[in-house]
């Protein structure tokens, strides 16, 4: 192995042992592929019986030119034969997230993909989504938090409205924020006003819009002016609206920024020239994150080590940015404020562990 090599292995075991705060992974893009696979045999999925053939199946291909339909079309929401499926894949997923160095979390699901196929009752998968991952939480000691995603292309705001009813009855305390993804080139914000009216006069929620991302920066105003944006899913065409830039500052709206994911979908062609380095260095909030890492074929880490190495981030850069993040996460000031001084005791060991100062 050269030197070259050697040191981009250091960086990666480096950057593992970092402690990361997290605001935009989908559960449904995280599932374990060894466990996925398992599933699907158990299940008799439609799916590969060869292990690498899996993989394939599964995974954005890696000579693929990026595309947002290929990457949209790896979602499959036919793994699931019970409840217990749900539970179990839940549990594996978020078990695995501690070797990624994950310190904090916000992971977001569609109850309606969990539910869809077999018609499961939304309310019972939700709840059981969250027991799941808060065990596996407790066990690694990682602290989680849950947004509901309501997919744009696949339901309207009459449909999303009543699930939303239904599972805010819940009244699942780790449940801090509602997602909208899903196809935004084709269903602009305007369509889920009356949604996202009804979340902010409830106020039990904040709300993370995935704006931006294929679409001009125009959706991203729309996101935040026609449905109370909190944080924005990606953001990617912020940086060719310079009036944006500054209303995020002055708004204190967060881009929950994907470097892997975003190349992979076509939405920004160049990971070396991603915009995340040049926002930050203009005040503009950003955070890293992994959006889909099964899908992907990389994980949370992964996107660090770019960061560092394409964008020039340093480990001090780094632990400001999860001290924003902790800032941009869907939690009460006071919260906030003890995560932070937990954040920075792992940042303490952290540091001491790999002798820097
Ligand atoms: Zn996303």
């Amino acid at each position: 192995m050269n030197q070259k090599n050697d040191s981009a292995v250091s960086l990666s075991v480096l950057l593992r042992d970092f402690p990361k705060v997290e605001l935009h992974r989908h559960l449904e893009g995280t599932f374990p592929v060894k466990k996925l696979y398992e599933l699907s045999l158990k299940n008799g999925i439609d799916a590969p019986k060869e292990f690498d053939d899996f993989i394939e199946f599964i995974q954005f291909p890696r000579d693929s030119k990026p595309d947002f339909l290929t990457f949209l079309e790896k979602f499959k929401n036919n793994w699931y034969r019970s409840y217990e499926d749900v539970y179990w894949i839940t549990y594996h997923s978020v078990k695995d997230f501690i070797n990624d160095g994950i310190f904090y979390i916000e992971l977001r699901f569609s109850p309606e993909h969990f539910s869809l196929e077999n018609d499961f009752d939304r309310g019972k998968v939700t709840r059981l989504i969250v027991e799941a991952g808060n065990k596996a939480a407790e066990e690694t000691g990682i602290v989680i938090k849950y947004l509901l995603t309501f997919n744009r292309g696949k339901q309207s705001e009459d449909e999303m409205i009543p699930l939303y009813n239904k599972l805010k009855k819940l009244d699942l305390a780790d449940v801090v924020g509602i997602d909208l993804a899903g196809d935004e080139t084709n269903f602009p914000p305007a369509l889920f006003k009356n949604f996202f009216d009804l979340v902010e006069a409830d106020g039990l929620y904040k709300s993370s819009i995935h704006a931006g991302e294929v679409s001009p920066s125009r959706q991203i105003w729309e996101s935040i002016d026609i449905l109370h944006a909190a944080r924005i899913g990606h953001g990617i065409s912020t940086i060719k609206d310079a009036k944006l830039q500054e209303y995020l500052k002055e708004r204190h709206v967060c881009l929950e920024q994907c470097i892997t994911s975003n190349y992979q979908t076509g939405s920004w062609p160049d990971e070396k020239n991603h915009p995340m380095g040049e926002l930050y260095r203009k005040g503009v909030p950003v955070t890293i994150n992994s959006d889909d890492p099964t899908i992907q074929g990389i994980d949370l880490t992964g996107d660090y080590v770019k960061a560092v190495e394409y964008l020039g981030f340093s480990i001090d850069d780094l632990v400001e940015l999860n001290l924003e993040a902790i800032d941009y996460s869907f939690n009460t000031e006071e919260y906030k404020k003890s995560l932070k001084s937990r954040y920075l005791e792992k940042v303490r060991h952290f540091k001491e562990k790999h002798k820097l100062s």
